[in-house]
């Protein structure tokens, strides 16, 4: 697929559930996210029907996120059923990891490819300040399962806040240790839950790991998107890499569009306008009306970020 500036998009990030066990704060406020009606959910089947017909428009890739995707009934069988679609490439994850434990083996049985781990500390008393409520050692016995029945690389996503994950010591550390990748993020400010004085840009971030200690830049691993910048260690197991999502100009090289848990396509992560395929889907398919709504998602795609209407949606609702 290309879109009217002639970005090649072959990439689409599913929001499985709006619903999550934590509360981050830089994605979710505290009391949650209003819940949306049940019947307006996609269904498993109709979330598969979606991906079979963008796979033949010339969708590659796939990652299931939300809220928490581990959390949404069916998901085995949604991964049984993406790994069907002969054009797809790969079916990834993102989750909290907390429920990997039980579930990694599962999910590789089914046929996800690639798992990436949300982990805003490794401090057990911050993680649950960040998270609001969760215990990290759920969080570290999934990534310990993951890598058990043989994920690699498995990511690892830290959203950088200034006062509270700052200190790159411990991450080093745990690069140094294990075949992981660590994902500084910049925390991009959806729904506003921080203010400007808890961001901290990835080159600042740079900065603080360059007077610790050596690295070299590196070609980037497997799935890698437009903003990000691969390091290695001297003798590290792991790696770590910087997302500029805030601060640097990707648009141009985005190839991405995104499907919320109640079937809009939003052309873009601060998208205010999105086109909802469920008409095409109920009460029965029509393919040819939902290939045209996907190309009306298309070509709503913009050039680059407008961040002047600042969408009120958070990350969670949108697919992060
Ligand atoms: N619950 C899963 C998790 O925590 O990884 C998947 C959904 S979460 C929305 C996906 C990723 O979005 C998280 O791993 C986190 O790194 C990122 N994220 C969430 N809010 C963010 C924000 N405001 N700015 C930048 N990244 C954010
Ligand atoms: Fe939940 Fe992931 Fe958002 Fe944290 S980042 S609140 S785990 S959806």
């Amino acid at each position: 697929m290309k879109d009217k500036f002639d970005r090649t998009i072959d990439y689409l990030r599913i929001s499985l559930t709006d619903r999550c066990n934590l509360r981050c704060i830089f994605c979710m406020p505290d009391e949650g996210v209003p819940l949306l009606p049940h019947e307006e959910i996609l269904r498993i089947e109709e979330i598969c029907a979606i991906v079979r017909e963008m796979a033949l428009m010339g969708l590659k890739k796939v990652r299931l996120t939300g809220g928490e995707p581990l959390l949404r009934k069916g998901i085995l069988d949604l991964v049984q059923c993406l790994r069907d679609i002969p054009q797809l490439e790969e079916v990834t994850i993102t989750t909290n990891g907390t429920m990997l434990k039980d579930l990694a083996e599962p999910l590789k049985l089914a046929g996800i490819r690639r798992i990436n781990i949300g982990l805003p500390s490794l401090d057990p008393i911050n993680y649950k300040l960040i998270t609001r409520r969760g215990d990290i050692n759920k969080a570290l016995e999934g990534l310990q399962k993951a890598m058990e029945v043989g994920f690699h690389p498995i990511k690892i996503n830290t959203v950088l806040l200034k006062g509270w994950n700052e200190d790159p010591i411990p991450f080093l550390k745990l690069i140094t240790e294990f075949p992981v990748e660590v994902r500084f993020i910049e925390y991009m400010p959806l729904g506003r839950l921080l203010g400007k004085d808890s961001f901290l840009s990835a080159h600042e971030f740079l900065e603080k790991i360059s007077s610790l200690t050596e690295f070299k830049e590196t070609s980037s691993t497997p799935g890698n998107g437009p903003a990000q910048k691969s390091f290695q260690l001297p003798n590290a197991k792991g790696s770590f890499s910087l997302i500029a999502a805030f601060s640097d100009h990707f648009c141009p090289k985005c190839n991405r569009l995104r499907l919320t848990s109640d079937g809009e396509i939003l052309p873009c992560l601060f998208s205010h306008q999105g086109v909802n395929l469920k008409s095409a889907l109920r009460p029965y398919l029509d393919s040819s009306a939902l290939r045209l709504k996907i190309l009306e998602a298309l070509s709503l795609k913009p050039k680059e970020k407008d961040l002047s209407f600042s969408t009120q949606r958070f990350m969670a609702q949108i697919g992060g």
